[in-house]
Formats: C-alpha cells, sequence, structure tokens
C-alpha cells in the first residue's frame, strides 16, 4: 500500500500543496490535482477544456498510455473541465520517480490530443484566469470569481436562516419520503419480495423534498428528515404486512389494510423480525451513503467554500503581473537582461516566457 501522505509530500520539492486530503500543483501547465482513491491508486486530475460528450477520447488516451504505463493506468474519464486518470504506485520505485513518469506521459498524450492546459476561469468561464483553485478539481480560475461564491454560499446561508422554515421543509420531507417509498412498495406489490436497499431511497428523497420546500436548513432539519424517514419506513413495512394478510386471505388489499390495523398489536409477528431489521438497517446506510448530502447544511456549505479557497495560489500563467511589487528585487537582479521597456511590461515578457516554455 502507497501512503498517501507519502506520495504527497515527495511532491513538496515540485510545488505540490495538500489540503485536506487533495494535493495540487501544476505540472507542465497543467493544473493537477492529486486524491487518494484506494488500494495504492490515485485520481491524477489535469485541468483541460474538452468536450465532455467526446465519448472516443477517454478511450483513444487510455489505449495510448496503457501502452507507455502498462496497468498501473486502469481507467481514464472525460470530466469536461478536466481529464482524470486512475493511476496504482507499486511501493518498489521511488514514489516521486513513478509519479514524473506518470505525469510526463499524461501531459504529452493530453497534448498530442490538443488539449493543452485550461486557459479560462473554470466558474464563469471567462479568459485569462488569475488564480488556480481547487474546485472538484484544481482549476485556473479567477479569485474574484472564488470570492463571489463564497459571497454566495454566505448570503443563501442568511436567507435560509432568516426565511427558511421547520413547517415548509417538513411538508417538502414528507411529499419527498412519499415519492421515495412508492419505488420500494410497487417492488414489494409486483414481485412479492421486500427489496430491502430501495429503503435506502427514503430518507435521500426526503431531504431533496425538505430543501425543494425552503426548509430551514440546519442540522435540525438532519433529525426531521431522519424522523419522517423512519416513520416512512415504518409504513412501507406495515403495508408489505397488509399486503402478505391480503393474500394469505384471498382478500383485496384494502381489506388486507384494515385487518392489519384490527391487529396493529400483533403486527410483530406477522412479520419476521429480520425482515424488520433488515429494513431499518438498509435505510441506515442509506443515511451513511448519503451522508454528504443530508449534512449539506447552509452553514457547512459556506465552510467547504471557505475551505476551497485556502487552496487558492496565483496562476503561474499570469500572476507574474499580479505580483510585480513582491518580485521587484529580483527583477531588478536580472534587469540586465531585459531591454528597459520589456522591464516595464511584465505581461509582454510572460508572454515571451510562456511561448519559450509551451
Ligand atoms: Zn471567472
Amino acid at each position: 500500500m502507497v501512503n498517501a501522505n507519502s506520495l504527497y509530500s515527495a511532491l513538496a520539492p515540485y510545488g505540490f500543496e495538500t489540503t485536506a486530503n487533495v494535493c495540487y500543483g501544476s505540472w507542465r501547465n497543467y493544473a493537477v490535482s492529486i486524491l487518494s482513491a484506494q488500494y495504492s491508486i490515485f485520481q491524477l486530475s489535469f485541468a483541460v477544456r474538452a468536450d465532455k460528450k467526446d465519448k472516443n477520447l477517454a478511450k483513444s488516451l487510455r489505449a495510448e498510455l496503457r501502452t507507455q504505463l502498462g496497468k498501473g493506468l486502469s481507467t481514464v474519464l472525460n470530466q469536461g473541465n478536466a481529464l482524470q486518470f486512475a493511476y496504482r504506485f507499486d511501493g518498489k520505485t521511488p514514489l516521486v520517480d513513478q509519479f514524473v513518469r506518470a505525469a510526463d506521459a499524461i501531459a504529452a498524450a493530453l497534448s498530442a490530443h490538443g488539449l493543452t492546459p485550461a486557459v479560462t476561469c473554470a466558474v464563469c468561464g471567462g479568459g485569462t484566469p488569475d488564480s488556480l483553485c481547487v474546485v472538484n478539481t484544481y482549476q485556473p480560475v479567477h479569485a474574484a470569481c472564488m470570492h463571489q461564491k463564497l459571497e454566495t454560499a454566505k448570503e443563501q446561508a442568511l436567507e435560509n436562516k432568516e426565511n427558511g422554515s421547520y413547517l415548509t421543509g417538513t411538508v417538502g420531507a414528507i411529499l419527498g419520503a412519499l415519492v421515495g417509498s412508492i419505488l420500494p412498495l410497487i417492488l414489494i406489490i409486483s414481485t412479492n419480495t421486500i427489496s430491502a436497499f430501495l429503503y435506502a431511497l427514503v430518507p435521500l428523497a426526503a431531504m431533496f423534498g425538505y430543501r425543494r420546500f425552503k426548509g430551514k436548513n440546519d442540522k435540525v432539519s438532519i433529525i426531521i428528515v431522519i424522523l419522517i424517514s423512519l416513520l416512512f419506513v415504518a409504513l412501507i413495512d406495515f403495508f408489505y404486512i397488509a399486503y402478505g394478510i391480503a393474500e394469505y386471505f384471498h382478500a383485496s388489499f384494502s381489506q388486507g389494510i384494515s385487518l392489519a390495523f384490527q391487529n396493529f398489536g400483533r403486527l410483530g409477528q406477522l412479520m419476521e423480525t429480520g425482515d424488520i431489521v433488515q429494513t431499518f438497517l438498509f435505510m441506515a446506510l442509506g443515511i451513511v451513503v448519503s451522508w454528504g448530502y443530508l449534512t449539506k447544511t447552509s452553514s457547512a456549505e459556506v465552510k467547504t467554500t471557505a475551505t476551497l479557497l485556502e487552496t487558492m495560489r496565483p496562476n503561474p500563467m499570469y500572476s507574474q503581473g499580479y505580483t510585480q511589487g513582491a518580485q521587484q528585487s529580483s527583477f531588478q537582479s536580472n534587469a540586465q537582461d531585459f531591454a528597459p521597456d520589456e522591464a516595464f511590461s511584465p505581461a509582454q515578457s510572460q508572454q515571451t516566457d510562456w511561448n519559450g516554455q509551451g
């Protein structure tokens, strides 16, 4: 097993940094982020602007790269604003050597496909993005766009705090849970089997409804949604029993329901305890799986965006003009290399630098 931290720290000399488990930096002018997946497999994301609908792109990149990198390279995904490569590191060769080899091969393959490093903002699509920032993957962005994103999240949080309502949210959650319960019920009635994994849908649908109905998006919302989900899972179980009763007595479903109501105290005996436990376990699993979504409260959203901002760095492609003040001394020491008017137009000298590298 290759430890994520040992890879990330091995890349530090190349200017790579790590924030919240994501390692990010630049490689051959591509904004690159590295995320540990599992079993020594890392996801390497290269920021480009590709046609997301191009199905062959990822396939042909994968085929080409496998001839060079072997089976270490598994999947290639085209995310539109990034190409993602799943690459397995081995524990024998130095990690840096492996990374350099893989990243160089990837960069060469990308540019052979006309996919040059992205030069538009990942947020607004505009040109001359002055910064690089992790937005899902490491991307060129305008610093202003990222600050705007944070402001928007803060405004929405404030708006929700002032105008969000537990009542409308609860109504939404009930409607959502109702919709989320339909699929398990249909399956129960049409196949006469309890497909417990569908119960995982209930909390997800309930939270979706809660938010759609302008529910107050704080921690209380999670409790409301879980309680409503529990109620609905119990209801599905009740209907399942009613259906079983109706089948047993060759009665209609509505007669089954009324019989189940009349024998409410003995329902536990009519259904296998294991089945009941299973349904709630699956709902619990649903809660675990959708935890990220359920806990996306307004304040969590603000926090996430603020964390993203911590990863913001000047874009080396454009930042020279912005940081000129800080680099004055080094500029002066190299002054003899520049004609006087060149020294005063960093954008232009940057341009030549850039062409030279590319
Ligand atoms: Zn922008």
